[in-house]
């Protein structure tokens, strides 16, 4: 069977989940590729506190440097 390949567009939570979850159970040889505007995720629930000056927004974010950007 010919190798599958899976293009993900977006990797907020539900994209980078999805690849998460697809890297671990889809048939071995699958080609997943997440492409996403920015090379971090923004973890969201922590906004508000970047917008209050708790925290500085890099804590609310984690870089994924093997991501495809566009
Ligand atoms: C301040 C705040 C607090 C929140 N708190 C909670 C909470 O406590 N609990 C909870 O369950 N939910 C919370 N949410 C909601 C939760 O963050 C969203 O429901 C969730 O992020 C939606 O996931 P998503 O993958 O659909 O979109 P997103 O996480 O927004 O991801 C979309 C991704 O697509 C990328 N993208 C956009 N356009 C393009 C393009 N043209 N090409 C490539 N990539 C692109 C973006 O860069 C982004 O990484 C909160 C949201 C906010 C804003």
């Amino acid at each position: 069977m010919q190798a599958q390949r899976i293009v993900i567009v977006g990797g907020g939570f539900g994209g980078a989940f999805a690849a998460r979850y697809l890297k671990r159970y889809a048939p071995p040889g699958t080609e997943i590729e997440l492409i996403n505007s920015t090379n971090y995720f923004v973890f969201q629930p922590l906004l508000p506190e970047v917008a209050s000056g708790a925290l500085m927004l890099p804590e609310a974010t984690s870089g994924n440097s093997g991501w495809k950007t566009k």
